[in-house]
């Protein structure tokens, strides 16, 4: 019997989708394994060393702090960090972890950091902007900064882009305009850049959509997790996450009275009420309360009731036959994260990364 709401982690999955996917990119590819927001909600550093065992030797958060972490619990392998911001270029260097540079300004920052430290050679990335309009060098500013900003004091390993669309059934005009996009990139830094980067541009759905763009390397995240945007895909892959409760507390309504705050649900009949120790300041946010999210209780899936609360939220066991104790499933192998987070039209990356350190993670 458990007795407080927990998320199960479940490494031979997670092994399982490691081997799956590795099987699936060419051998000279390297897998970079992204486990940035904790590792997907999962424990960013034991998913790291896990990760380590079986293989890896690149990985990639997107801010400095989660790199700090995963140093401090012994990760040793090639960092990346996705999206440094100025005031955590000194984080960087002091745990050695390699920096996106995205734009001009960010660069000649982290030179002049480097300069003043008097370090050469400190490996770096580049990130190019080829329509997803989020972050990255527009092909312009690439120029200028091979023409103007690259210095020997930085490596280049590699350069890459972010696909906007990746999971998007083939032929997507989008997409391959992206790509496109990208083989500029590629002729345009051949031309500029003396040393020999490294491309890459997929990321999970990338892999499995548009295997011959795999190029130097993938950067893999939600897929170690279990997930690949899309029910085929996912057939290959195991969610490695079960979040699940004791029902703390039962109690009757009679038809009419209320449960929850500013009276969200109202019985139309004489009812049993389980409370379940997760609320939205753990991730299970107020989308999914009055019946829209579902768990599972001994085989039955019943709704949640009324409105989430801070730290607790109610469910409807009219027709369940359990007692204080019993576990409530949340999302587990069945019933995915992918499939509880659909009924609130969001996406299992979000539930994943929003658990609350509060929730014990248990490794089996
Ligand atoms: C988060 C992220 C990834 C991983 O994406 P998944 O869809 O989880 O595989 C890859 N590249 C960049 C730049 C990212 O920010």
């Amino acid at each position: 019997m458990i007795k407080e709401a927990r998320l199960t982690i479940n490494l031979d999955s997670l092994a399982h989708n490691y081997n799956s996917l590795r099987s699936k990119i060419n051998p000279e590819t390297t897998l970079i394994a992204v486990v940035k927001a904790n590792g997907y909600g999962n424990d960013g550093a034991r998913i790291a060393q896990e990760l380590s065992k079986l293989g890896v030797a690149y990985f990639a958060v997107a801010y400095a702090i989660e790199g700090k972490i995963l140093r401090k619990a012994g990760i040793e392998d090639s960092l990346m960090v996705f999206y440094p911001q100025l005031a955590q270029l000194e984080q960087i260097i002091e745990s050695q972890l390699e920096p996106v540079l995205y734009n001009l300004e960010i660069s000649k920052a982290f030179i002049s950091l480097l300069k003043e430290k008097n370090i050469k050679n400190y490996p770096v990335h580049i990130k190019c902007n080829t329509g997803l309009n989020r972050i990255g060098f527009s092909l312009e500013n690439l120029e200028s900064f091979f023409k103007e900003v690259n210095s020997p004091l930085i490596d280049i390993k590699s350069i890459y882009s972010h696909l906007g669309f990746s999971e998007n059934p083939k032929p997507c005009a989008f997409t391959k305009k992206q790509f496109d996009a990208f083989e500029l990139i590629k002729s345009k830094v051949k031309e500029l850049c003396p040393s020999h980067p490294k491309f890459h541009i997929l990321n999970s759905s990338g892999v499995f959509n548009y295997p011959e763009h795999q190029l130097d390397a993938v950067r893999i995240g939600i897929a170690l997790y279990g997930f690949a945007n899309n029910p085929e895909w996912n057939k290959t892959l195991k969610p490695i996450a079960k979040l699940s409760s004791p029902i703390c507390q039962i109690h009757f309504v009679k038809k009419g009275e209320s449960v929850g705050y500013n009276q969200g649900w109202i019985a139309t009949k004489e009812s049993r009420i389980g409370i379940i120790p997760l609320g939205h300041a753990d991730g299970i946010g107020r989308q999914y309360g009055n019946g829209v999210g579902k768990v599972n209780v001994l085989g039955q899936t019943v709704p949640i009731i009324g409105n989430v609360c801070m730290d607790l939220l109610m469910i409807d066991l009219t027709s369940v036959d359990c007692t204080v104790g019993t576990e409530a499933i949340i999302f587990d192998q069945n019933f995915t994260a992918s499939d509880f987070t659909a009924s609130a039209n969001t996406i299992s990356y979000e539930i994943l990364t929003s658990l609350s350190p509060r929730i014990k993670r248990v490794y089996v």
